[in-house]
């Protein structure tokens, strides 16, 4: 036999981290993010300033966001905010409680690993204690019976936003969307706009019946406002050739020239007749229109945009009851929309087109207002959490008394089912239960109170059976958060819970980590401990 070759495996642009390294590396990354965040867990949270190379400033308390503008690259830390993101979408809301929870999972299961507890035991004990939450949340969660708890989630998603000072207001406004695009099931997020304009104060929020789009009208000349309006929403362009299908036409003679050019203005003027005679006085066109059928819209006094973005498109055919039609023979009046209103309005420099007054309208738009760009962003973020509760709680029928109540109650529910557990998962269980009480703990040291007399006294309400007491931070107090409207909905926690378990569960199962520095991702440094975490271990 010939001598053997050696086999390379890998190549030598990877580094590689292994077994307990790796262990702690992701897990001190994790770690790393859940603190960041915790400071502005809750209603007593602080801010966070983000500035990035450009200058430019986001001010928010907000977890999705502060992670998301980060731009973190240690792999571990990444799924951290991955699973903000999915929070963010699938509920809209409790992204700091995610990250703050995946995080003290992790810390502790470092607890268990330095006892030499495998962490396939931790994982199990985890998935255990998760799914065992998941039973009790359902045990202690309530219907939803009125509007007036609707609006207690919508405040308390808004409370210690940047919003807060108009809360009432903005969880009104909510209500009022919700409302009107549909009920129980059948409440679809995406039709409630949320259109951002900078000026006058957040009080001056409104909900319009109706939509805003970021369009002008198609041309100086058309008019900027039109009563009782007939809306037509068109798919195809007023125009004979998209400019990107431009095809060469060879004329030879100027008389040749000049026969073409009028065969196209005919063309046109046909078209733009079928539209004026149809009736309608207001067009939006998915594609472009053309200066020619421009101007006779104009002289017509039909307003007109061009090139509406499709979400757009969609969002007047439900707000306005109206058809988007894809050819001329669609132009009839059983497809038109109706609207009270339609106004072009230029405001700081931006012109927008708002379609006002549909009736019974199936899309809605929420107007944020605010004074300054900051303000106006941060008060959409807020709207958007809000929104995001009372559409999951509208949904799903369910909620939870807030406050750290919930957690407190699923602690000791399974500090008691680990009692009854005989192997070491017992641990990772009351590890699990452990991570839970970190989040009331945060609230209380957000909010400069001594956070162990605050989680002594809460477990010994909850010993005795009050299950809804929590700390109400409007007064400092230990109570029934319920009854003080502090109320979130069910799926904000459940899906924080799963989500938190299961990134940490992944994380755990880690014990190799192999960073090629040939990527473009620029995670490289040295066994996949980029920059920022460097030193920290
Ligand atoms: P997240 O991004 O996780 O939603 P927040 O900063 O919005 O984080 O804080 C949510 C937490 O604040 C929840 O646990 C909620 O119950 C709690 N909370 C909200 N309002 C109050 C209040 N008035 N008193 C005590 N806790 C509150
Ligand atoms: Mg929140």
């Amino acid at each position: 036999m010939t001598e053997k070759q050696p086999i390379y495996i890998m190549p030598e642009n990877v580094s590689r981290t292994l077994g307990r390294d790796a262990q702690r590396n992701n897990i001190l990354a994790a770690k790393v993010v859940a603190d960041i965040v915790k400071t502005t867990l809750g209603p007593k949270g602080m801010d966070k300033m983000l500035v990035d190379s450009a200058g430019n400033i986001i001010v928010t308390n907000d977890g999705v966001t502060i992670l998301d503008e980060m731009e973190i690259d240690h792999p571990a830390a990444k799924m951290i905010v991955d699973i903000t993101k999915t929070q963010e979408s699938e509920v809209g809301d409790g992204t700091t409680t995610v990250a703050m929870l995946a995080g003290k999972l992790l810390e502790n299961a470092e607890k268990l690993l330095d006892k030499r507890i495998h962490p396939t035991v931790i994982v199990k004990g985890y998935k255990l204690a998760a799914e065992k939450s998941k039973e009790y949340l359902e045990e202690i969660s309530f219907p939803v019976e009125d509007k007036e708890v609707l609006k207690n989630i919508a405040m308390t998603a808004m409370t210690g936003k940047g919003a807060e000072g108009n809360r009432e207001k903005l969880s009104e406004l909510i209500i009022s969307a919700i409302d009107q695009v549909g009920s129980g099931k059948d409440v679809n997020i995406e039709d409630i706009k949320i259109q951002k304009l900078k000026g006058d104060s957040v009080e001056d929020s409104e909900l319009i019946r109706g939509v805003i789009i970021d369009k002008e009208a198609a041309n100086e000349t058309m008019p900027k406002k039109v009563e009782n309006a007939k809306i037509v929403l068109i798919d195809f362009p007023l125009e004979l050739k998209s400019p990107e299908t431009e095809t060469k036409i060879s004329v030879s003679t100027p008389e040749q020239l000049q026969s073409f050019i009028e065969s196209e203005e005919r063309i046109l003027k046909e078209m733009t007749d079928k539209v004026i005679n149809s009736g309608a006085n207001v067009v939006f066109c998915q594609k472009g229109i053309d200066d020619v059928a421009q101007y006779y819209l104009a002289k017509a006094g039909i307003f007109a945009c061009r090139r509406v973005a499709k979400s757009d498109m969609e969002k007047l055919a439900r707000a306005t009851s109206s058809k988007i039609i894809s050819n001329l023979e669609g132009l009839t009046e059983e497809n038109f929309g109706y609207a009270e209103t339609v106004e072009e309005i230029k405001k700081g420099g931006d012109a927008m087109t708002y379609v006002k007054g549909c009736r019974n309208p199936k899309a809605v738009t929420i107007l944020v207002r605010g004074s300054t760009e900051h303000v106006v962003d941060e008060t959409e973020r807020a709207i958007k959490d809000g929104l995001g509760d009372v559409v999951a709680a509208v949904k799903d029928g369910k909620v939870v008394a807030g406050g750290g109540a919930v957690e407190i109650e699923l602690a000791s529910r399974l500090r008691k089912f680990s009692r009854t557990l005989t192997g070491r998962e017992q641990l990772a269980v009351e590890e699990f239960a452990q991570a839970l009480e970190s989040i009331p703990e945060a609230l209380a040291e957000n909010a400069g109170m001594d956070p162990i007399n605050v989680l002594t006294e809460l477990k010994q309400k909850h010993e005795s059976g009050l299950v809804k007491y929590g700390l109400n931070l409007f007064n400092s107090g230990i109570e029934d958060c319920f009854a003080a409207g502090i109320i979130e909905p069910l799926k904000v926690k459940k899906q924080a819970i799963s989500s938190a378990s299961e990134v940490a569960t992944m994380i755990l199962r880690i014990d190799d980590v192999l960073i090629s520095s040939g990527s473009s991702s620029g995670a490289a440094g040295g066994g996949g401990m980029p920059s920022q975490f460097a030193g920290m271990d």
